[in-house]
């Protein structure tokens, strides 16, 4: 008889943390098998795949992380854009690497944005602390400093108002490529969850507002409340003229501000999102299933939310959740992560018909919104 294990789909994620274990949690139903490449001995994904425990840049280990794989993914757009070409020449990888180079670096994605017509915060680049003078002639203040890459959950980022905070921001954001973004003064903040398959075709979830304290997003309303068709089309048209430009397959998370009614794009993730997380259960298909049926050349499922549904980070600490998972509706997802400040350990979705049933539930389980 044949080891049913022997003939399953395996399929390479880059990283194991949270992203990658809910993505192996998803894959079970698919019936594939996943191999993980982290150089973290302590992952999130434990159990749930092969670890090839070894650093990003070792080619031995890439060549060990790619033999026999049906396709590769990654869960963070911080993996060496060099490691990624390699295994893209080997395994199916999506999404493409020219995707992921567009997402590393912030003004890269803005000016990409804007090349395809999407409006976006004003924005100048400089290279030089002398040149920071011209850059808040042509933005303004306040103004956003950001460094390019490795800014994610509000670090590398801090906003300017004076001269003095200006000092501190160049002193503690050192040596990094900067550019300044004018502060947004935003109504709310949304971002749409779309996928795209390896035919082209491409489905989107409802937009989700988000919260977010600290730079830390720390809850998603979804669908977002007052959602209009409008919004949402505009939303949709966005997301799918970046897939299509892209030549995407997968996921892809774009965050938005909205301001009188208008959508500006902040910043995009080539990955399932913080924000997609309540359409594990929130949802007829989770875009983690979508995500592995796009990058395996499946048919994707269905993007439609089931009612509504409000998602909630736990951050920090673990604190008691008992009563929320003996609560119907209610489901408590534990990373199986060491508490620290500001990491996610988890999330809670609560889900119900109506989107009152839904700020209730948060009211009673004394969650702020
Ligand atoms: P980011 O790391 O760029 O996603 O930023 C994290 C959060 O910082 C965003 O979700 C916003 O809440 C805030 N933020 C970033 N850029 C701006 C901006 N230009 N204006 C106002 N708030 C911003």
């Amino acid at each position: 008889m044949q080891n049913p294990s022997a003939s399953k789909t395996t399929i390479g994620i880059l990283g194991a943390g949270q992203l990658g274990m809910m993505l192996a949690q998803a894959g079970r139903k698919l019936e594939m098998g996943f191999r993980f490449l982290d150089p973290a001995t302590e992952i999130a994904a434990r159990g749930l795949g092969e670890h090839v425990c070894a650093a990003y840049e070792d080619i031995d280990a890439l060549e060990e992380f790619s033999r026999g794989l049906a396709a590769i993914t990654y869960e963070f757009e911080n993996v060496p854009l060099e490691s990624v070409r390699w295994l893209a020449q080997r395994v199916p990888l999506h999404p493409q690497p020219d995707a992921l180079k567009e997402a590393q670096d912030r003004l890269f994605e803005k000016t990409f944005f804007r090349g395809v017509g999407i409006p976006v915060p004003e924005f100048s680049a400089f290279f030089f602390r002398d040149e920071y003078d011209d850059a808040v002639g042509k933005i303004g203040l306040p103004a956003v400093l950001k460094t390019r890459r490795f800014g994610y959950d509000g670090k590398g980022q801090r906003v300017i108002r004076t001269v003095a905070e200006a000092n501190t921001a160049f002193k503690e954001l050192n040596g990094m490529p900067l550019f300044l973004e004018r502060f947004v003064p935003f109504d709310r903040e949304l971002s749409i969850i779309a996928v795209r398959s390896l035919e082209g075709e491409c489905r989107f979830y409802p937009l989700v507002e988000n919260h977010h304290r600290e730079g830390i997003l720390r809850l998603s309303i979804a669908p977002a409340p007052g959602l209009t068709d409008q919004l949402q089309s505009e939303a949709e048209q966005h997301a799918r003229c970046v897939m299509e430009k892209l030549n995407y397959v997968g996921v892809l998370a774009i965050e938005f501000f909205v301001r009188g009614g208008m959508l500006y794009a902040n910043e995009m993730a080539p990955r399932v999102h913080n924000s997609g997380h309540w359409t594990i259960e929130g949802a007829e298909t989770s875009q983690f299933e979508n995500h592995l049926r796009a990058v395996t050349g499946m048919e994707l499922g269905s993007t439609v939310a089931k009612g509504h549904s409000a998602m909630v980070n736990i951050i920090g600490d673990f604190q008691d959740w008992s009563e929320a998972r003996n609560t119907s509706n209610v489901f408590v997802h534990d990373y199986g992560k060491k508490p620290r400040a500001g990491r996610k350990l988890g999330h809670v979705t609560l889900c119900g018909e109506t989107a009152h049933a839904v700020e209730a539930m948060l009211d009673r389980l004394g969650i702020p919104q």
